[in-house]
């Protein structure tokens, strides 16, 4: 889907016509420019004076699948009880860009006129108070429309829209059902389905099993080619890589023909398979599919939607688990990793990810599953989970910043991802355990904690941020208030 962004620009009769054309011609020139800043077209819709212009383009907006939310301006002054009905109808994601045409208040030409002309800074104000008062999610970005700060903001805002979009789209292929007795990956399906619009269901491993052999062995041929261009492949086990390749096809072919961008597995239901899938997974979360072990599904869709809103689709956004701790004092880090895995999107730049085969002990495998081995990289990053709190949903967010991994681990058999949480390790882990984060989360380099945060208002879901000033005190008030102001919403 090619998203675009429509600009809805409010004002009245009350000026004349040619103040309204004045208004339009801007709107318009505002729009193409932008447009050429930001990550989605945004396109110029209308100079709306009164309710029924509104009502009809929000109408018009909620019906087109393309549209993946509205940005409104208010040139002059657009009295705002005119907006209630359409506002109330509206069903996309909703910015206000408080911003003015000119940049400068021009000494000698203001008059009167320019006053009736150029008065954002009252008409966004009226425009700002009915959607506090409808207590809309929205999200306000303040700031002069050429300089690079509101446009940055409008493009992450944007990207968290898409998010959105992809969200209520989401479909979610099952493989068995979740690990015995594991509580985090649990969740209220009906609820996510209603709150999230994720369709999430289940398919048998036997028709698996059965698209997997009917694989043929030249489409077994092309992605071996595939892996062996992007990937070194460092094991004589041919034969195990080309069941990966199998199983990829397999699970791809099965996953487009219903529209699923993401799929979750357990390792203790493999009936029929020789490996866990591991290679393919990896291979697949490469290219844009969602992925959660242990029939984690919350993270298999949420792995896809904040994929789709990293930077080309295709982002540094991958599954991952907190593993292991190293606690030597004053150098504390977490050591990320999983069974198999691991998104190659994370991998350092500077070595191509190992197709190694190792035995796997833990299990239904009858045979050392192949898997990519490698580093993450450097940078700031954020981890993400979501967890169902039992009648809300919660998201919780770390802010942490990886590292090159301190040592070889010559014998981990499988990609690994280190990184320093904040606000520091004891702290973090506190306020994480406290929050009720799974040992499951999205690791992402390019979606930033801000645009989860407005990804989650949109959503209608509570959002809990660790960060390097986070106290666990703070967070225990936070969670204690949220929990209040939730039950009361
Ligand atoms: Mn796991």
């Amino acid at each position: 889907m090619k998203y675009n962004f429509w600009f809805v620009v409010g004002s009245q009769f009350l000026y004349g016509e040619e103040v309204l054309k004045t208004v339009e011609a801007r709107a318009k020139e505002m729009a193409e420019k932008l447009s050429e800043k930001l990550p989605f077209p945004l396109i110029y819709k209308v100079t709306a004076k009164t309710n029924k212009e509104i009502t009809d383009i929000v109408k018009e907006a909620n019906f087109e699948d393309s549209c993946a939310g509205i940005i409104t301006w208010c040139h002059t002054f657009s009295p705002s009880k005119m907006w209630i009905n359409g506002l109330n109808n509206l069903q996309k994601p909703y910015c206000h860009f408080a911003t003015q045409y000119n940049r400068e208040i021009p000494n000698d030409e203001i008059d009167m006129d320019f006053m009736n002309l150029n008065q954002a800074a009252h008409g966004d104000r009226e425009h700002g108070f009915i959607a506090a008062r409808l207590r809309m999610p929205r999200k306000v970005i303040a700031g002069y429309w050429q300089d690079e700060k509101p446009q940055k903001r409008i493009a992450d805002w944007m990207k968290a829209a898409v998010g959105v979009a992809v969200s209520k789209d989401m479909k979610v292929m099952r493989f068995g059902d979740n690990m015995r007795e594991v509580a985090v990956t649990e969740g209220d399906k009906v609820e996510v389905q209603t709150k999230l619009g994720w369709q999430v269901n289940t398919w048998a491993v036997g028709d698996l099993v059965k698209e997997m052999n009917a694989v043929t062995e030249k489409e077994i041929d092309e992605l071996m080619s595939v892996y062996s261009s992007e990937y070194e492949i460092a094991t004589e086990n041919t034969e195990a890589i080309r069941y990966q390749a199998r199983e990829e096809f397999a699970i791809k072919k099965m996953m487009d023909k219903e529209g699923c961008q993401a799929f979750a597995n357990t390792f203790q239901d493999l009936y029929g398979m020789e490996q866990l899938p591991g290679l393919a997974s990896q291979h697949l979360m490469a290219q844009g599919y969602g992925y959660g072990g242990e029939g984690d599904w919350k993270v298999a869709a949420m792995t896809a939607i904040m994929k789709a809103m990293g930077e080309n689709s295709n982002g540094a956004s991958a599954f991952m688990e907190d593993y292991t701790y190293h606690l030597a004092e004053g150098n504390e880090y977490s050591l990320g990793a999983h069974m198999l895995e691991v998104c190659p999107s994370l991998a350092a730049d500077d070595k191509k990810p190992r197709i190694e085969t190792h035995h796997l002990g833990i299990g239904m495998n009858e045979k050392d599953p192949a898997r990519l081995v490698f580093e993450g990289k450097e940078g700031d990053a954020i981890v993400v989970s979501l967890v169902d709190m039992g009648g809300r949903l919660r998201l919780i967010c770390q802010d942490i910043v990886c590292v090159k991994p301190i040592m070889p681990m010559p014998n981990l058999p499988v990609a690994r991802v280190m990184w320093k949480a904040m606000p520091n390790l004891a702290d973090g882990v506190e306020c994480w355990i406290t929050a009720g984060g799974a040992h499951h989360t999205v690791l992402s380099y390019d979606v930033s904690a801000q645009q989860m945060k407005d990804w989650a208002r949109m959503m209608d879901i509570e959002f809990v941020h660790i960060t390097k000033d986070t106290t666990v005190d703070s967070l225990e008030k936070e969670l204690f208030l949220n929990d209040l102001a939730w039950k009361l919403k």
